[in-house]
């Protein structure tokens, strides 16, 4: 069921829990400013997601009061990550749903990253 993207952040979601260390994952990267782990279902060959490790449910919040370097840090994150795992040549898909009409169901913000295969149009038609 999509979040309420407006919703104060809830430390007992998933993503916080994992960030915590008490739910594990399947770890592909992580810094200073992120963690990434590949999705439990995924729904390319290349599924990750990429999550900020600072309390934000989403894009709105963390564009609105994230500071530049917690910004610039998931932003090289994802990129340093497409380059590790060679997406960038044959290319890639980056997404972030947000809120009721996004579909965002985990109320921590989260970055996709879809490849392994041609990705075919950007919506269903
Ligand atoms: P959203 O719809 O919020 O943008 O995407 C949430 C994503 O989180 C979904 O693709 C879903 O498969 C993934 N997901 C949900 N629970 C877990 C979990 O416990 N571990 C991992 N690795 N991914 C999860």
């Amino acid at each position: 069921m999509p979040i309420d993207a407006t919703a104060p952040y809830d430390d007992q979601n998933i993503f916080a829990k994992i960030l915590r260390g008490e739910l594990p994952c399947n770890k592909v990267y992580e810094d200073e400013w992120a963690l990434a782990f590949h999705d439990i279902n995924p729904l390319a060959p290349v599924h990750i997601l990429v999550i900020p490790k600072g309390r934000y449910v989403g894009w709105d919040d963390f564009t609105a009061k994230a500071s530049g370097e917690e910004i610039a840090g998931l932003m090289r994150a994802v990129g340093h990550i497409a380059r590790e795992l060679e997406l960038v040549e044959p290319g890639h898909r980056l997404m972030v749903n947000v809120g009721g009409h996004g579909g965002q169901e985990i109320p921590h913000l989260h970055v996709h990253i879809f490849g392994g295969k041609p990705l075919g149009p950007m919506l269903a038609r």
